[in-house]
């Protein structure tokens, strides 16, 4: 602890899972209450205010004494906060068990949805208590990842029909359509509850059988009956092997890293790459084309990052608790937008061939991501301030009329709000940010777009508000950045 103590310290993560021993014996979590207290203890006495605890409902043979018991642990947690008089936090998450192929629970069942929902408000219920926040997992996720964690070739059409019918990003709240799901397993004459509630026999040919990741089948049932005592299996790495299949221990055996020590070092400054005399900066010339366009700009700068690091390129480090890389990028377009002209600036700690950078760079880049050319930055200073874009738009649903942009060129100004970076509302004139618009037919447009209030103007605002053009034709519109010009 004294070692994670060193680097950032965001809040301390523990996983009893269960609430009791004997449920934690159940699942061969090897932790004791004593050691979850004393590990809680010391990180409120290290200086952590915020401890992160997560548990799951539902695990095979719980009790309501085993839902009590987390909620015992939790409050002699706290008291133990409380005694210290610092403002800490206890966070609680709450997740449904699924069970999980190839594991000694393969063949137990899921909770159902209502149990689950019980489960988690009775915990939210009895966890009402200052300074404790009760997190969980909506019930109807655990569902559908029950179905597709024991599913079989059954779930083909549905997985096929719940995409067309419209089930994207089922990970994020806003997104996920329970009823949505419940309707294609409905057309497709499938129980959900087969696959979740189901008891599996150990002797039935499950849909998963043949594929072989190692472990043993008889295994894997005898720690199912290990479980059902509460009878826990010692891990392999400390204790004895318990053959389970895996090992050959000729070119497959466990192997354990010792040598943290010299890993984090209690001296010194932290791994990775130092500031040096040396450093050098590199202006990196990109196009963000087709479907990467879709990219959002985080997602994009990770996969420059990522690319970066598998060419083993120095890439320097900011110093601190989170050491981040030099990298940064000279406009954040929006997420569909294309460019044909984008800049990243890359501090190294060493100098590179140009040449090498930009070879090792398209190695790596994912389809639409085009490195252009690449040359050494020679002002001490980050990238020049942004003056104007020039734009191509194509529209693909309605038109851009003549007159709309007649009634934009007789107008002294045409201001609206908008929430700059701060979420404050600041008063945009079109008039002054837009230097030019030319329509080439009924379905394309050029403009060239500046500042005005310190806030870019983009192609989206203008067709918006001289083109009242919909959001839909906006979205479905191709919007390319030509070149970026730089004061
Ligand atoms: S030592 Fe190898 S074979 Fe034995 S339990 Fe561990 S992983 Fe399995």
């Amino acid at each position: 602890m004294e070692l994670i103590r060193k680097v950032r310290k965001t809040g301390f993560t523990i996983a009893p899972e269960a609430g009791s021993q004997r449920l934690r014996d159940v699942i061969n979590k090897n932790i004791t209450e004593k050691d979850i207290v004393e590990t809680v203890e010391n990180a409120f006495s290290l200086g952590w205010k915020l401890i992160k605890l997560y548990f799951m409902v539902g695990l095979p043979s719980e009790t309501q004494a085993d839902i009590e018991a987390i909620a015992a642990l939790v409050k002699r947690l706290k008291a133990f906060a409380k005694k210290q008089g610092r403002i800490q936090k206890i966070n609680v998450s709450v997740a449904t068990f699924v069970p999980k192929p190839h594991t000694p629970f393969q063949w137990e069942p899921q909770i159902s949805l209502e149990t689950a929902l019980e489960k988690i408000n009775w915990l939210k219920d009895n966890l009402k208590l200052p300074g404790v926040q009760v997190k969980w997992q909506d019930p109807r996720v655990s569902v559908i990842e029950g179905v597709w964690a024991r599913g079989d070739r059954r779930l083909n059409k549905v997985l096929i029909d719940a995409w067309r019918s419209g089930c994207r990003f089922d990970g994020w709240t806003d997104f996920f359509d329970y009823d949505r799901w419940m309707t294609v397993f409905e057309a497709n004459r499938i129980n959900p509850r087969h696959y979740t509630d189901g008891i599996f026999d150990t002797d039935q040919q499950l849909p998963w059988d043949h594929i072989d990741i190692g472990v043993e089948r008889s295994f894997l049932i005898e720690e199912k009956a290990r479980a059902a005592i509460g009878k826990i299996t010692s891990d392999c790495r400390t204790g004895s092997c318990s053959g389970c299949g895996v090992c050959d221990f000729e070119s497959i055996k466990p192997v354990s890293f010792h040598d943290h020590k010299r890993l984090f070092s209690t001296q010194g400054p932290l791994p990775g790459p130092q500031p040096s005399e040396t450093d050098v900066k590199y202006v990196v010339n990109f196009k963000k084309m087709k479907s990467s366009r879709f990219l959002g700009h985080l997602e994009m700068a990770k996969i420059f990052i990522r690319s970066l690091r598998r060419e083993s390129v120095p890439l320097k480090y900011s110093n601190g608790f989170h050491p981040m890389p030099s990298v940064s990028f000279g406009d954040t377009l929006p997420m569909g937008m294309q460019s044909e002209d984008e800049r990243m600036l890359v501090t190294l700690t060493e100098p590179i061939d140009s040449r090498e950078l930009i070879s090792r760079l398209r190695r790596q880049m994912p389809d639409g991501l085009e490195i252009i050319s690449c040359s050494p930055y020679i002002k001490n200073k980050a990238l020049e301030r942004i003056d104007k874009q020039h734009y191509w738009v194509e529209l693909k649903d309605g038109f851009f009329m003549q007159k709309d942009l007649a009634w934009f060129a007789g107008q002294q100004s045409v201001t609206i709000e908008r929430k700059s970076k701060k979420d404050k509302l600041v008063v945009v004139d079109l008039k002054k940010a837009v230097s030019e618009i030319r329509l080439l037919d009924d379905h394309h447009v050029v403009m060239t777009l500046g500042t005005d209030n310190n806030l870019m103007v983009r192609p989206g605002l203008v067709m918006k508000t001289v083109f009242k053009l919909s959001k839909l034709q906006i979205l479905t519109a191709i919007i390319t950045k030509r070149k970026t010009n730089y004061v």
